[in-house]
């Protein structure tokens, strides 16, 4: 099965019977992204969870008013 990248186009032989390629035929939407990609992506989540721009809790101050 030869799959797409959506990010860098690159074109890849999936194995027919591996989880992944059943996976995409399951669901056409599925997306496929390739291994150097999705580390890529990866990397990036945590570079942004590490500078603390990912708020985890909200404060309410307007909870004060009547
Ligand atoms: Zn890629």
């Amino acid at each position: 099965m030869r799959v797409k990248c959506v990010i860098c186009d690159k074109i890849e032989t999936l194995d027919d019977e591996s989880l992944i390629a059943k996976r995409l035929r399951n669901r056409p939407i599925h997306t496929y992204m390739c291994q150097e990609c999705n580390e890529r992506i990866a990397a990036r989540t945590h570079e942004r969870i590490a500078t603390g721009n990912f708020r985890f809790y909200r404060t309410r101050h307007d909870q004060d008013e009547w």
